[in-house]
C-alpha cells in the first residue's frame, strides 16, 4: 500500500549538551519515498539527530516539519503516531516471544479495543485480530520471514532478527523509517539481503527512509541523497556520487 508520505524538512537544528554543541544549525530535506543517508565520523551528531526526530532529545532551536506537523516539542508517542518509526542499533525484540506475536504487538497503535488483551472475546475483536494477523503475515512475507513466524525471535540468526525488527516497524504502517546502522554486525550475505529489503520498502511501499550507516557500499547503493555531518556541522549534502568525492568529506573521514 502506497501511503501518503510528506517530505521531512529539518531546518536550523541545534542541540547542546552542557557546553558541547552536538548539532549546529543542521538542515536537510528528505523527499517522499527516498532513502536519505545521514553519515559522518563517530561523534558527528547522527544519533543525536535521530533522537530529536523521534522526540527523545530536545532541540535548543530549529525545526523539524513532517508535512503539516512540527515534530520538535512533541513526545515520542505522538511522533510515532504520525508514522515515524525508529529502529535502534541494538537488538530490541524480546527473545522468547515468537516473531508473530512481536509483530502483532507492533500493530498496537493501530488497534481499536485492544484485541491483544486476553478474556474479552467479542466477534468484532476476533475479526480485528484476524485482519491484523493477515497483515502481519503479509509483512513477514515481504521481508522474507514467513517461515519463522512461529519461532522465538532469539532463536533466529542475527541478520534475521534485524529483519524481524524491520518487519515490526513496518507493522506500524509508518510513513518514515529511521534506520540506525541496519547492517552493522552482519555477514556479507545478510548485508545484501537487508539492503534489498530496504530498497523494497522504498520502491514497493513508498516509505521514506533516513539511513545512518557506516558501510559506504550500502550507502552508495541505496541512498538517493546523502547529508554528511562532522562535529555537529553539515559539511556536504547532495547526490551520493558527488558527496563521496567532496574534498571536505574525504578530509573528515581521513581525519577520523
Ligand atoms: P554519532 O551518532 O554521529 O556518532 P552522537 O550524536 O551520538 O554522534 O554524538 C554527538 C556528540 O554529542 C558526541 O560528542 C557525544 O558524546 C555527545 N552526546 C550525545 N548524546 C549526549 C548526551 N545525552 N549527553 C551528553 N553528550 C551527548
Ligand atoms: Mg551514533
Amino acid at each position: 500500500t502506497m501511503t501518503d508520505v510528506p517530505p521531512l524538512e529539518v531546518t536550523g537544528l541545534t542541540v547542546r549538551f552542557a557546553g558541547l554543541t552536538a548539532l549546529d544549525s543542521v538542515g536537510f530535506t528528505v523527499r517522499p519515498g527516498t532513502v536519505h543517508a545521514l553519515i559522518g565520523p563517530n561523534g558527528a551528531g547522527k544519533s543525536t539527530c535521530f533522537n530529536v526526530l523521534s522526540g527523545v532529545v530536545r532541540a535548543a532551536c530549529g525545526s523539524v516539519r513532517f508535512g503539516d506537523h512540527e515534530l520538535t516539542g512533541l513526545p515520542p508517542h505522538r511522533i510515532a503516531g504520525l508514522g515515524v518509526a525508529r529502529i535502534f542499533q541494538n537488538l530490541a525484540l524480546p527473545p522468547h516471544t515468537t516473531v508473530e506475536d512481536s509483530l502483532l504487538l507492533g500493530r498496537h497503535r493501530l488497534t481499536s479495543a485492544g484485541f491483544l488483551s486476553a478474556g474479552l472475546r467479542l466477534p468484532s475483536a476476533a475479526r480485528e485480530e484476524r485482519r491484523h494477523r493477515e497483515r502481519v503475515r503479509e509483512i513477514a512475507a515481504f521481508v522474507g520471514l514467513e517461515k519463522y513466524l512461529g519461532h522465538p525471535a532469539g532463536s533466529l540468526p542475527y541478520g534475521l532478527q534485524k529483519l524481524a525488527e524491520l518487519a515490526r516497524a513496518l507493522c506500524m504502517e509508518p510513513r518514515l523509517l529511521l534506520l540506525d546502522e541496519p547492517v552493522a554486525g552482519m555477514t556479507a550475505g545478510e548485508r545484501r539481503r537487508t539492503a534489498a529489503v530496504v530498497a523494497g520498502v522504498r520502491d514497493s511501499l513508498g516509505i521514506s527512509i533516513v539511513l545512518v550507516e557506516h558501510d559506504m557500499g550500502v550507502v552508495m547503493r541505496l541512498a538517493d541523497a546523502v547529508t554528511v555531518l562532522d562535529f555537529g556541522r553539515l559539511i556536504a549534502d547532495g547526490a551520493p556520487g558527488d558527496v563521496q568525492n567532496d574534498p571536505a568529506v574525504v578530509r573528515a573521514y581521513l581525519g577520523e
